[in-house]
């Protein structure tokens, strides 16, 4: 038996990031940058108006007030997307769009709001300080600037930032192409209802979609029987186009176990007990030219569920460039008793809610339904896994446990 820490680290260490790529910027969201971005044009690239207004020369207006408005003739206008260089002549004013340049020789807008929106000559009572309501050349971005690190996760902002100083392409981490295998004699394709000893492959659609969630490329292969040859053929005929394979299916002691048959004696894989519950039975290897990992998960769904978050989500994570670990831990009062297996990392299927009082914010975490790692009834119903250390047998109602969240953290009704 190994602990879940030494088969993580086995598996952290033998995975990394993925060679970069060039991508268009939108097909690169959610990637990492596999380069810094220097800024080659400054933000704002030009002088513009941050308002709709008047465009004046603030020393012309230095004596207006409600008594005694300035009066200034209007001498044009100027609208966004106008690239003539224009200069405003002491004395006038232009009528100004925000984001229109502003013309040489003036230095403050206007608001329209705080004058009579004349066209031909404008009315203003108030004097303005020079530099109001004026976006300068280079005041976000400047020339030459380092706008965004290598290992920046391009999410909208970031995309627009790339796209605002005039990049195309990107190089980027890609997402890793995952490919996702189930195997069992007993398996059927989902969308059909099964019949007596068939399951449906559950595993392959939740994996799939567990890829997906974490922003990676899934490959769906589906459903191979417990057959030697036949699993060997499907897992080569994977590698070349994968960036990693989970299997799940066939790692446990039964006599069909052909995953564990087939692969055990390869050198490069090994198949462990890991002392946690539920996902006791775990294998981990590269396979290939290209040693890409290979992740063989037990088949039970919960178990499957488990491993994945556990073990395959955080070696996807640094082949795409991100950090091992994404969401922190929520520390939680047990809202009740539960008994746990002695010597293993219980993963407890809980609802976690959180109430807000005058003390702060306190998370609760009671445990729901069946925990059998069949279960998928009480895994859909959960939100959290409550991580219960190996030496701990019995949690107390009001005893702090460690949750790791798998979605949305609910107010407490
Ligand atoms: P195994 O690890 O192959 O011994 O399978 C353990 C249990 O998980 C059995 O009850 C299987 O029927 C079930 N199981 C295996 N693969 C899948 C799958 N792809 N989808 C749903 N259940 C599965
Ligand atoms: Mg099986």
């Amino acid at each position: 038996m190994i602990t879940v820490q030494e088969h993580l680290c086995r598996i952290v260490d033998s995975v990394q990031r993925l060679p970069p790529v060039c991508l268009d910027l939108l097909e690169a969201q959610g990637c990492v940058l596999a380069q810094n971005v220097t800024s080659e044009v400054p933000l704002p690239g030009f002088r513009n108006s941050a308002m709709d207004g008047y465009a004046v020369r603030g020393a012309d207006l230095v004596t207006a007030s409600p008594a005694a408005p300035v009066t200034l003739p209007v001498v044009r206008d100027i609208a966004a997307g106008n690239t003539e260089m224009l200069s405003l002549a002491p004395g006038d004013s232009v009528r100004i769009m925000t984001g229109a340049p502003m013309p040489d020789g003036a230095d403050a807008v206007v608001p329209v709001e705080v004058t009579d929106g004349g066209l031909l000559e404008v009315r203003v009572s108030a004097p303005v300080d020079a530099g109001q309501h004026v976006r300068h050349a280079g005041e976000d971005i400047a020339v030459g600037e380092c706008v965004m690190g290598d290992g920046t996760r391009l999410g909208p902002a970031q995309i627009a930032l790339l796209a605002a100083v005039g990049t195309g392409q990107v190089r980027v981490t890609p997402k890793p192409r995952v490919a996702v295998i189930s195997t069992g004699d007993e398996l059927i394709e989902p969308g059909t209802r099964p019949g007596f000893g068939e399951v449906v492959d559950s595993n392959g659609l939740m994996l799939t979609a567990a890829v997906r969630a974490l922003d990676c490329t899934p490959l769906r292969v589906g459903c191979v029987p417990d057959d030697a040859q036949r699993f060997l053929s499907v897992i080569q005929s994977q590698l070349p186009g994968a960036d990693a394979v989970i299997t799940t299916g066939g790692v446990s002691m039964g006599a069909f176990d052909t995953v564990k048959e087939v692969l055990s004696s390869v050198a490069t894989m090994r198949f462990d007990k890991v002392a946690m519950q539920p996902g006791m039975p775990q294998g981990f290897g590269v396979l290939g030219e290209n040693q890409i990992p290979v992740f063989t998960l037990p088949g039970n769904p919960v178990s499957a569920m488990v491993s994945f978050e556990v073990f395959v989500a955080p070696a996807l994570r640094l082949m795409a460039g991100r950090a091992q670990q994404e969401t922190e831990m929520v520390t939680a009062v047990a809202a009740h008793d539960w008994a746990v297996p002695a010597g293993k990392v219980q993963f407890a299927r809980v609802v976690l809610s959180h109430a807000h009082s005058r003390d702060g914010c306190r998370h609760t975490a009671a445990l729901v339904g069946l925990q059998g790692s069949h279960a998928l009834g009480s895994l859909a119903a959960a939100n959290a896994l409550a991580v219960i250390p190996a030496e701990v047998t019995l949690v107390r109602a009001g005893d702090q446990v460690s949750c790791h969240p798998l979605g949305p953290v609910l107010e407490a009704p």
